[in-house]
């Protein structure tokens, strides 16, 4: 509560340090005007329904207002989300962000009746419309998207059964999610200091960063105490959400419920298949990395609670907003004039919202659409990791900035399977340009690897291993293994020890993890961190080499947002997800960065 005391109020926060929404608005009538406007044309386009199969021209007009009030929608909703977030205890800005998310919902019942109609046109039917109005070809591939799904589309009986009872089917990750965030009744533990702290997810993950083994020790086994009493119930909530995918997977006809899954991103499956046995022929190398730990940290024994702590002990360099803006403007110098210019227009001209202020919203991210900037929303902090959230923030910013201004509309968006590479493109840049800069300086050489080998530890090793622990449940449960939490608890324990090796003491606690992680309610979800990271890792290599051809095929990647397929667009940045090169690169640089950072700690003790 003190530390709420000390923030200032969103009024007393210095201009120059929000983000300048007028450049959405110039005020809230003009949003008043658009909002109106898109509840007027709802009825409209509800009444469009039933025609598509007249002609072309029926088809352009209902495709036409669709995607021209989606985008007028996405304005409204960004504005009022930004306002929001900004402050959450205002009352009109609260109202404005429901009246929005109402109208969204609004807006989706009045369109419903689209993809449907557009799935009865046959390919003779498109074939014919095109030649008619050739300005439908502009929309060939949204259409096309739509029309993937030709043989996992069920009869309008059973479509209706199936979304009648949605509510039902996510009762495995509601449940789960009550119990995880409400519920569970967490004990009092001991921090860093000596006080008595009410444990929680959050309190969990700085505990465990402390440099006290006992406060880390237990800290996890007090977790894991709550989570093994309510591991039966656990056990079935997953059960409930992994029999949901088997179940639509296969009433859709679809081999696997990861094949489902990936379908709807359009992704081939080869592309997390390859991940899995990359990453495991290069379990060594987190095993070395483990090994590592255990003797800088000079622990007899290494257990799974002293994975987070820093190697380098408490201190991290201090950054100010202003040093880190020049610092990312500085290593982003390799991207070529044109992306740096863009750059400074987000930081010179109110593109981002810096400081905590009271109510704000925590985090950061990166939020706009077509007809706005894209805005960046950070709680700034003087550290490390604040200056690789900036420049993690700003790699999504020119992302959309470079989709939405060379592409049309309907394809300025990019998919969730590229999402985090532009950003950790960024974050890898970083990285070399600091390794570069401090290559006489020991110590920062070293706080430097130790970020780099953390990061890579938990987004390429532990997102991977979840993926691994993901597909397994789900052909488990396809197979009719009854997934209780004692088969759990055994295989995931398993694979623990598969992924950190024999440095790490393998205790019966983190078995349980499984029963804790929200990820695994998101239908393979987590395996694009993995895939993404190692694709930026690969990307920011080759630009950090200095070669012009790599800097222009990364900007083209950039500016074909949802043009083409994400592995198709991929390509263009040089990199072909559907096979393994780009991993092993990937494991190359690790490798290169882990050899570096036992010379440094090694010829020190
Ligand atoms: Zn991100």
């Amino acid at each position: 509560m003190a530390k709420a005391q000390a923030l200032p109020l969103r009024k007393d926060v210095p201009v120059p340090l929000t983000w300048d929404l007028t450049t959405v608005y110039k005020n809230d009538d003009a949003f008043e005007t658009d909002f109106s406007f898109i509840q007027d044309q709802i009825k409209v386009i509800s009444q469009l329904a039933g025609t598509l199969e007249n002609s072309a021209d029926a088809l352009l007009k209902a495709t036409d207002l669709y995607l021209d009030l989606n985008r007028k929608l996405e304005k409204v909703y960004v504005y009022a989300q930004l306002k929001n977030d900004q402050d959450t205890s205002e009352n009109k800005y609260q109202a404005m962000f429901s009246r929005v998310e109402a109208l969204a919902a609004k807006f989706a019942a009045a369109v419903s009746w689209f993809d449907p109609e557009l799935l009865k046109l046959t390919e003779t039917q498109m074939k014919q419309y095109y030649q008619t109005a050739p300005k439908l070809t502009n929309y060939k591939r949204l259409f096309d998207q739509t029309f993937k799904q030709r043989g996992h589309i069920l009869s309008n009986d059973v479509e209706a059964v199936l979304a009648g009872a949605g509510d039902i089917f996510s009762s495995g990750e509601k449940t789960f999610g009550i119990l995880d965030n409400t519920d569970l009744p967490f004990p009092v533990v001991t921090d860093d200091n000596g006080n008595q702290v009410q444990l929680s997810q959050g309190v969990y993950g700085i505990l465990l960063e402390s440099t006290n083994q006992k406060v880390r020790k237990q800290a996890f086994q007090k977790l894991y105490e709550v989570y093994g009493q309510f591991q039966h119930t656990l056990a079935a909530t997953l059960t409930t959400n992994v029999k949901n995918h088997n179940f639509k997977a296969t009433v859709r006809n679809y081999h696997s419920a990861l094949e489902a899954a990936l379908a709807a991103n359009e992704v081939p499956t080869n592309v997390y298949e390859n991940l899995i046995e990359v990453v495991n022929k290069h379990l060594d190398l987190l095993h070395r990395y483990v090994a590592l730990r255990k003797r800088i940290l000079n622990l007899d024994e290494l257990h799974m609670y002293d994975l987070y702590t820093s190697l380098i002990g408490k201190k991290s360099p201090k950054y100010s907003f202003d040093q880190s803006k020049k610092i990312a403007l500085e290593a982003l110098q390799v991207m070529g004039p044109d992306y740096v210019n863009h750059v400074k227009e987000a930081f010179g001209n109110r593109w981002i919202d810096v400081v905590e202020n009271r109510y704000k919203r925590s985090g950061g991210y990166s939020s706009g659409t077509y007809d706005t900037n894209p805005f960046i929303l950070l709680n700034w902090k003087d550290n490390l990791d604040n200056l690789y959230t900036l420049i993690h923030e700003t790699g999504h910013s020119m992302h959309s900035y470079y989709a939405t201004h060379n592409q049309p509309y309907q394809y300025g968006d990019y998919s969730i399977f590229v999402a985090e590479i532009a950003s950790t493109t960024n974050e890898n840049i970083l990285t070399d340009y600091l390794l570069d800069k401090f290559k006489d300086d020991t110590a920062m050489k070293k706080v430097i690897l130790n970020y780099y080998l953390d990061g890579f530890k938990g987004t390429v090793f532990r997102q991977t291993q979840f993926a691994e622990f993901e597909q397994y449940i789900h052909e488990q449960d396809a197979k009719g293994q009854p997934l209780t939490a004692d088969f759990l608890d055994k295989y995931y324990k398993h694979l623990n020890a598969k992924y950190y090796g024999d440095a790490v003491i393998s205790d019966d606690e983190i078995g349980l993890e499984w029963s804790r992680i929200p990820h695994f309610y998101y239908n393979f979800y987590v395996y694009q961190y993995a895939t993404g990271f190692a694709a930026a890792s690969t990307l920011a290599d080759g630009i950090t080499s200095g070669s012009a051809d790599h800097v222009e095929k990364y900007l083209n990647f950039l500016k074909s947002g949802s043009s083409d397929t994400p592995t198709n667009v991929m390509k263009k940045a040089g990199v072909d997800m559907t096979k393994p090169d780009y991993l092993e690169h990937a494991f190359e640089i690790f490798e290169r960065r882990l050899n570096e950072f036992e010379k440094l700690t090694e010829t020190e003790s």
